[in-house]
Parts: structure tokens; C-alpha cells; sequence
């Protein structure tokens, strides 16, 4: 690419160096790998008759993470996690990754190999090859971009489309935690405080709900076997929020949904911090961002199968609401009884 402007690189790193070490480092080999790290482009053999699934994420150093509260390590996991529970959404597999860097001034070597130490702990659990990238010079902070390549049978992909009045709506794991995790990150040091407002949540809690944040867990398992049983009607995973998200299976589905908030899936952390900063767990969960966890709906006649299966498997999974025609709109059931519209709040950029 010819470059008009070209800041130059860290002093500390050198382009071709960095590139040849992470070849050397993350080398593939794997017969549907034909070409990975090193060539023009990746080559790799696709599948007869499957489906390719492609997602690509950006995130911005002060946007999307603050080096002050995360390790490089911390903020690699992160960011191949969310591309990875966005392969799961799909009920997909995901097999190939391309990472792409803008390192600032500060930026040293150590640095990168310290972020791809946390894409590949992500991403290694699923076989996940890393197969190429672009590094260029940032003269301003960090920027990382991931693309992650999968694979899905045609038969069995998921979309936000397709759920039907009367199935029923569920939720992967705990919800809330993550922003839980983000606040505690940004609240003053307890010995800043007079009144250490962070004493009152032990530190069990509080790791918990960190480590929710900085290393969210990808329901990659989860979303295949959904697809895999044909238990899931659509599906999506949790990056903006619950009730942001929600939104997105009801336009897309063109239905309603009444959502049981005392059914909401809370963890024990999630309610020790609310109760310790006088903030409501629930609305925590609602427009809490980055769980990436899986939404989906499941009809009324595969209730039982997806229930027993799950069992079966050990996946956490809790029954939420249920669809509605879509002039219901979207309504919250209080625990006592009262109902609510759902006020659509969510983190959007730009805002
Ligand atoms: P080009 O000039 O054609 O873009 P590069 O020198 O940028 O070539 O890249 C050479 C090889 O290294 C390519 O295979 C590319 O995919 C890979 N690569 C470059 N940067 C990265 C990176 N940050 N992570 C992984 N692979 C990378
Ligand atoms: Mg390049």
C-alpha cells in the first residue's frame, strides 16, 4: 500500500522483525491452511457445501479500553472474545484469525506479543489459527482490529430472525457482571477514599466480577449446540446490553417480548455489588454491556429437549421471558406483578 503518511514506528519496533517473530510464534499447520503468515494474502481450503461466517471487530485504546485498568494481555482476551461469541451467535465454528495493529509511539515489542499472548489464550481453546494480519505505526494510541472466519452447515445457522410468538426467551449464564467489573475498574482506590466505598464487597467478589469484565467467556460450546440440535428459533449474543439486544431479535423477528425481570440470571457477586453501591442489580443487567453471553428463543415444543440437554451438558441457561405478537412491544414483568415498556438503553457510540 503506498503511504503517504507514514508516522514512523515505535523506536523500540521494528515492523518485519515483529511480523517475522509472530510467524515464527503462531506458525499453522493444518491441512485446510494453504498459505498463512507470510504470503499476500491467507489461502485457506473451504468446505463443500458449508457456509463461511466472517465477523471483524475495532477497538480504540480510550474508546473501547484504558491501559491504566487493563494488561495488553487483558485487552487481546477481550477483544477475541467478542469476536469469537459473534461466531457463537451464529451458531457457528470458528477457525481462522486475522489480527490487525496501529501501535503508538510508546508502543514496544514486548507489548504486542504481550496482546497476542491474550487473543491465543482466547482463542486456543477453540483451535483457532491465527493465519494473518496488517501492523502499521498509530500517531495516537493503540488500535486493534480482529477478524475471525468460521464455519456453520447451512441448516444450522442461527440469526436474530426467526423467533416466533410463543417461544419461549433465554439467556446464557450471568448477566450484569461485566459492567459490575467495569465500574469497580474505574472507582478510586480504596485508600483514595475516606470512606472506602469498595471495603463492603469482598475481594472474592470483586475478582470475580474484574475478571468478568477483562475476560469474558465466549459460549462458543453453547451456540453450536443450539445450532448443531436445532433447539435455538434466533439467537444473538449480549455486547450492548440486554435490553438493547433484545431489541434487535424483536425488529429482527418482527414480534414482542414480555421479559420477567425476577427471572434475570444474577450472580452472587453482581447482587454483593449492587447491595454495596445501593444500585439495582436488575438495571444493572438490562443495559449492562460486553457479558457476551447468548440470547435466544426456543419454541414451545423444543422446551423440554433444550432443558434436559442442557442438564445433561452442564450449560447454565435460565428462561427469561416469552415472545409476543409485535404490537405487544417490549414489557418488563416486575417481580411483584407490575408491568413496564422497556426503556431501549443500551452503550451506543457516537452518543
Ligand atoms: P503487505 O505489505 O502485503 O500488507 P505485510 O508486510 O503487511 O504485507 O504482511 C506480511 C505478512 O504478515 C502477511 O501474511 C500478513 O497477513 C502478515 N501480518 C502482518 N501484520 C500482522 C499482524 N499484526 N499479525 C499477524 N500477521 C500479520
Ligand atoms: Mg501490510
Amino acid at each position: 500500500m503506498a503511504r503517504t503518511y507514514r508516522p514512523k514506528m515505535s523506536p523500540t519496533v521494528h515492523e518485519f522483525d515483529l511480523i517475522h517473530a509472530l510467524r515464527r510464534q503462531h506458525s499453522v499447520h493444518t491441512p485446510s491452511v494453504i498459505r498463512g503468515i507470510g504470503d499476500d494474502a491467507a489461502v485457506i481450503a473451504s468446505r463443500a457445501g458449508q457456509w463461511t461466517v466472517l465477523t471483524t471487530d475495532l477497538l480504540t485504546e480510550g474508546v473501547h479500553f484504558d491501559l491504566r485498568t487493563a494488561t495488553m494481555a487483558d485487552i487481546g482476551f477481550r477483544a477475541a472474545a467478542a469476536n469469537l461469541s459473534d461466531i457463537a451467535a451464529m451458531g457457528a465454528t470458528p477457525h481462522y484469525l486475522l489480527v490487525s495493529l496501529a501501535i503508538p509511539r510508546t508502543g514496544a515489542s514486548r507489548h504486542v506479543h504481550q496482546m497476542y499472548r491474550g487473543i491465543m489464550a482466547a482463542c486456543s481453546p477453540h483451535h483457532v489459527r491465527l493465519i494473518g494480519g496488517d501492523t502499521s505505526a498509530s500517531s495516537g494510541g493503540w488500535f486493534l482490529s480482529l477478524t475471525l472466519i468460521g464455519i456453520v452447515s447451512p441448516n444450522n445457522a442461527l440469526f436474530r430472525k426467526g423467533a416466533r410468538i410463543g417461544d419461549y426467551l433465554y439467556v446464557t449464564g450471568t448477566i450484569g457482571d461485566s459492567l459490575a467489573g467495569l465500574r469497580l475498574l474505574n472507582e478510586p482506590t480504596p485508600r483514595a477514599t475516606r470512606h472506602s466505598r469498595t471495603a463492603a464487597l469482598s475481594t472474592k467478589d470483586r475478582q470475580f466480577l474484574i475478571g468478568r469484565h477483562l475476560r469474558p467467556t465466549a459460549r462458543i460450546a453453547e451456540g453450536r449446540w443450539l445450532s448443531a440440535h436445532h433447539l435455538a428459533s434466533s439467537a444473538i449474543d449480549l455486547s450492548d446490553g440486554l435490553s438493547g439486544d433484545l431489541r434487535h431479535i424483536c425488529e429482527d423477528s418482527h414480534v414482542g417480548v414480555e421479559l420477567d425481570l425476577g427471572a434475570l440470571p444474577l450472580s452472587p457477586a453482581c447482587r454483593a455489588y449492587a447491595a454495596a453501591r445501593k444500585l439495582d442489580p436488575v438495571h444493572l443487567a438490562l443495559t449492562g454491556g460486553e457479558d457476551y453471553e447468548l440470547l435466544f428463543t426456543v419454541s414451545a415444543r423444543q422446551r423440554s429437549r433444550l432443558d434436559r440437554s442442557a442438564i445433561k451438558r452442564g450449560f447454565s441457561l435460565t428462561c427469561i421471558g416469552t415472545i409476543h405478537p409485535h404490537r405487544f412491544g417490549l414489557q418488563a414483568l416486575s417481580p411483584q406483578g407490575t408491568r413496564h415498556r422497556l426503556a431501549m438503553t443500551s452503550y451506543e457510540h457516537f452518543t
